[in-house]
């Protein structure tokens, strides 16, 4: 199958999900995952319409940033290391992944030299496997609460990163868990903090995060099949 036809199937699954959805109207966002595809593939799907794309790799980024069309939204979906973000402060759509204090302080930094606004997304660790990155449930809404004093970052929503298990009811709690986190740090009504987006869900269960409210499914294999 084609790339174009395989971004059909995904884009009608979706919609199939977004039926059960608990928002009325949902949208979501489909944010195609190139992390070590070459140009070729990314440009089939952008030819394919896709005008969305994540990588996990500042470096990855940087060398695919010249090569592809200037209206592609690059997300930035992996762990951020602070001494990156200079490289891509100016190139960068949203980051998904912003996890720790001493990142914002760096992002705000290097935004406000650029006098950009960056959206960014707050990685939470729900399934608390052995992945050591995203704050614990915990631990977020005093992230949040410091958010207002950085003027060049703006944060639009959450993210997780689902269980790797095959127990597919373990996995939606832990999107349902997501969605009412969201819900309740929206009540904070905090400066430069905006609940709007969920990222959550990838090719195993983007289906099952778009039931649960996902308003960004990250989709890589499903689209360009398996990375070696
Ligand atoms: C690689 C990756 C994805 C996409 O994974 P697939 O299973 O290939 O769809 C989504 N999110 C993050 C954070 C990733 O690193």
């Amino acid at each position: 199958m084609s790339i174009a036809c395989k971004i059909k199937t995904v884009k009608s699954n979706i919609e199939k999900a977004q039926s059960n959805s608990p928002d009325s109207a949902p949208k979501v966002c489909l944010v195609a995952v190139t992390k070590t595809l070459g140009l070729e593939p990314i440009q089939e799907a952008y030819d394919a319409g896709v005008r969305d794309f994540g990588e996990n790799r500042v470096q990855e980024i940087l060398e695919k940033y010249p090569h592809l069309p200037s209206d592609i939204r690059w997300h930035l979906i992996g762990h951020l290391q602070t001494n990156k973000v200079k490289y891509i402060v100016d190139k960068i759509f949203m980051i998904h992944s912003l996890d720790s204090l001493h990142l914002a302080e760096e992002i705000e930094k290097r935004a406000a030299a650029i006098d950009r606004v960056i959206p960014c997304l707050v990685q939470v660790n729900i399934a608390d496997e052995d992945t050591k990155f995203g704050l614990k449930e915990g631990e977020v809404e005093d992230f949040l609460k410091a958010m207002p004093r950085f003027s060049h970052i703006r944060i639009e929503g959450l993210m997780t990163i689902g269980p790797h298990v095959s127990d597919e009811s373990r996995i939606r709690d832990v999107f349902h868990q997501l969605r009412g986190m969201s819900q309740n740090m929206s009540k904070l009504a905090l400066p430069n903090v905006r609940m709007r987006e969920l990222s959550m869900g990838m090719s195993g269960d983007y289906m099952t995060a778009v039931e649960e409210g996902s308003t960004m499914v990250r989709v890589g294999t499903s689209i360009f099949g398996p990375r070696f």
